[in-house]
Order: structure tokens, then C-alpha cells, then sequence
């Protein structure tokens, strides 16, 4: 099946993109195919859409349930007892809702680490864009759950394959809720394997001295003692580390999942963009959980992204917005092992077309700063993806028919809770 795309405005020469199936086949000025479907462009910009590097997309059914607390105050006291809740049913539609809220922010593809994988995987199936999946793994360091979450892994690894737009990937949660014993098992089965591996890893400084007093480590040491750090690894966070641990990061070439505004709310700390810039370390921009955002505009994130290291290190030329665009598109589509994220032909059709009119893209001096700083998801007219539209015009499919089925969960999540939230 074949689309062209019609005076499109790539790199500011207007030119048609064919597209064939997934890919992009042709770009070029003027071509004419009567086998395919045509879209009018009339001259809207196109760039590479989003990757968002970490979400947990079903949180979005807890946005706003519990702000302005303490990390694992906010975790053990509130998420994870209401998560122990959530039905198979429940995340697929919590995914849908996270999924029309990044295809309205030019999203098509996000590292995704939450409970009741398949629904996920369903849900993004069904949005039309794509995702890594991970198979959540957490022992709570219990020697009776080791083997237990092992072979649940494997099964699951075993009855579920990748597709064209889902991939699956090893989701130990954190060094404190994941055994040193399934840790090593987990890097060995990666590599065998050749599977993402996704955790959380220094994001806080408890987390830091934790490790210290328990295994004489920082944790991303204590990773790599454990195989752990490999090209295949992305690690979230990433907010407490020394320039011993940024080397080994460099030196493994994993890749460091950035999540600005999640660090800003839970006051998690400062991110060394500047030491992991030094050492050429891969980073890739995410919104983290629609809990500790609250949204999954990758848009905003990359402002926050932009602004963060600036005012920390009060330098203004640090992170310029050139740098920012492309750690929340290219960098994160590589992290994920992904081949998009570039306008060329031969390369997956994931693209954004801009609006011509739009009032935060008004005066154009240059579009990627206008897109950092200025834009939102009214900029945004038209979202493909694996080379299917997945928003025309502004217009996404079973919005209503979604934000109806998450607001009928939210009540009943309340009414379990026997309270109002
Ligand atoms: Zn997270």
C-alpha cells in the first residue's frame, strides 16, 4: 500500500515523500504515482516524530491521584496499592488514553514499563504506533520469588513475540526491588537473547547511599559488576552519578533515559547533563509516568529538558534546542533499537506534519526552536506512523469513546477505595 504525501516542506525545499508500507520509499519534488493515496501537505513541515524514551503509559488512569510527596512515600503509600488494583482491562484503556495523548504531541513510539504487558501491548496495537514493552520484574529481594519471576519471564518471552511495532523487553524495576541473583540472571538472558533491558537506576540519592552501605558501590558500578550495562541498556533517570559511573556508562555504550520534569516533581535532583555531554554518552528524552508529570507531551518535556542544565550550570548555550529535538526524536528511537526518526528515504515512515497556521509557530525564524520552546500539541496537524496516519488533521480515532471508558475507571477505582480521590 502506498501513500504520497504532497508538497511537503522538508529542510525548507518543498518536495513529495512516497511512502510503501512502512518505509519511506522516495522523496523527491513532483512525483506522481496512481497507485497510491495522496494526502494535500500544502507545504507543512515535516520532521521526525517523538520517542518517548520512559513512560508508564497506563498511569495516565492516576494522573492526578497523589502529587506533592516523597518518592517512596508516594509510591508504597499510594501508587503501587491502588496499581494492585488495576485489571488487564483497566491498563489496556489507561494505554489508550496515554497513547492518544502522544500521538497529539507528535509521539508515535515509547519505552513503556508497566504491569499487564499484554493489554499494553494490545492497546498500542490497536493506537496504531509502536512501543518497547517491558516485562516487569520485581523479587522485592525474596529468595522465594526469584525463580518464580524468572520463569514467569521466560514464558512470557517464550508465548509472546515481537511484532513490526511492539518489541519486548526485560523490565527489572530497580536495583532495590530487583535481587543481585535475578539481576545477573537477567543480563545473561539480554544477551543471549538480544533483548532491551529497562530499569531505573540513581535516581535518587537514598538510592546512592543504600547501594554504597549494602555492596560498597555506587549502583551503576554495582550494575556493571552484574553485566548489566550493555549497548542494549536504558537506563532511566540517571540522576545521581559520578564521572567513574558516567564512563562506564560511555564505555558500555548504554543509553540514559532523561525525564526532566519527573525529577523536578519529586525533587529527585540534578541531572549531569553536562558530565554525560562530556563523555558521549546517549541521551533520550521521556515524561516518566503520567503520575509524576502529569502529562506525556514530549514537547514540554523537551522545554524542561532545555532549560534544566541552562539554569543549573547558568550557562545558556548548554543543551541548545537543536541538541534537545534531537534526544527526543533520533536518540530515542536508537536507544529503543528502532531504524526512525530520520526524513530519508529507506528509513521508517514516523513522521509530524506541522501546522501552516498556528500561532506558537508564528514568526518561523527557525522551526526547532519554535517546536523546544514555543509549541504545543495545537501545532501539530498530522501524525504517521509505520507509514499509516494515525492523526489526520487534529483528528485521532475513539478519543471520546477512550476518555469515556478511563473516566468510568476512575469511579471505579474511587468506589473500591470506599472514598473520594
Ligand atoms: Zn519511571
Amino acid at each position: 500500500m502506498k501513500k504520497l504525501f504532497k508538497e511537503v516542506r522538508l529542510d525548507d525545499i518543498i518536495t513529495d515523500i512516497l511512502v510503501n508500507n512502512d518505509r519511506i520509499e522516495k522523496i523527491s519534488p513532483k512525483i506522481s504515482r496512481a497507485d497510491a493515496d495522496v494526502f494535500e501537505a500544502n507545504g507543512m513541515i515535516v520532521l521526525p516524530s517523538f520517542a518517548n524514551s520512559h513512560t508508564h503509559a497506563a498511569m495516565t488512569l492516576l494522573r492526578g491521584y497523589a502529587d506533592d510527596l516523597d518518592l517512596f512515600d508516594w509510591l508504597s503509600n499510594y501508587i503501587w496499592p491502588l496499581e494492585a488494583k488495576l485489571t488487564e482491562d483497566d491498563v489496556y484503556w489507561g494505554t489508550r488514553l496515554a497513547c492518544i495523548e502522544m500521538i497529539k504531541c507528535g509521539t508515535t513510539c515509547f519505552n513503556d514499563m508497566y504491569w499487564h504487558s499484554k493489554a499494553t501491548a494490545k492497546a498500542v496495537g490497536d493506537a496504531g504506533i509502536r512501543a518497547v514493552i517491558s516485562q516487569v520484574f520485581i523479587d522485592h529481594n525474596d529468595p522465594n520469588n526469584v525463580q518464580k519471576q524468572i520463569d514467569s519471564a521466560e514464558n512470557f518471552f517464550s508465548e509472546n513475540q515481537d511484532s513490526k511495532r511492539v518489541k519486548f523487553a526485560l523490565g527489572p524495576h530497580s536495583i532495590y526491588t530487583v535481587s543481585q541473583e535475578s539481576l545477573t540472571w537477567i543480563a545473561k538472558y539480554a544477551q543471549e537473547k538480544k533483548k532491551l533491558i529497562h530499569i531505573h537506576v540513581a535516581e535518587t540519592q537514598k538510592e546512592v547511599q543504600d547501594c554504597q552501605a549494602k555492596y560498597g558501590m555506587t549502583p551503576i558500578e554495582y550494575l556493571h559488576s552484574l553485566g548489566l550495562l550493555q549497548p542494549y541498556s536504558l537506563l532511566a533517570h540517571c540522576v545521581w552519578l559520578t564521572e567513574n559511573d558516567v564512563k562506564l556508562i560511555a564505555q558500555a555504550g548504554a543509553s540514559v533515559l532523561h525525564n526532566p520534569v519527573s525529577n523536578l516533581k519529586l525533587a529527585s535532583g540534578f541531572f549531569p547533563l553536562k558530565l554525560l555531554k562530556k563523555h558521549g554518552v546517549r541521551i533520550a528524552i521521556g515524561t516518566d509516568g503520567a503520575s509524576s508529570n502529569n502529562n506525556l507531551s514530549s514537547l514540554e518535556e523537551m522545554k524542561f529538558a532545555a532549560l534544566l542544565p541552562k539554569y543549573i550550570e547558568m550557562d545558556p548555550k548548554l543543551y541548545p534546542a537543536q541538541e534537545v529535538f534531537r534526544d527526543a526524536s533520533l536518540s530515542g528511537f536508537q536507544a529503543m533499537q528502532i531504524d526512525a526518526g530520520l526524513i530519508q528515504e529507506g528509513k521508517l515512515a514516523d513522521f509530524i506534519l506541522l501546522k501552516n497556521e498556528n500561532f506558537l509557530l508564528t514568526p518561523n525564524y527557525n522551526t526547532i526552536s519554535n517546536l523546544v520552546y514555543s509549541a504545543d500539541s495545537s501545532s501539530i496537524d498530522t501524525v504517521v506512523c509505520n507509514g499509516q496516519i494515525v492523526m489526520n488533521r487534529g483528528q485521532v480515532a475513539d478519543e471520546s469513546l477512550i476518555i469515556n471508558k478511563v473516566n468510568e475507571i476512575k469511579n471505579k477505582l474511587t468506589n473500591k477505595r470506599g472514598n473520594n480521590v
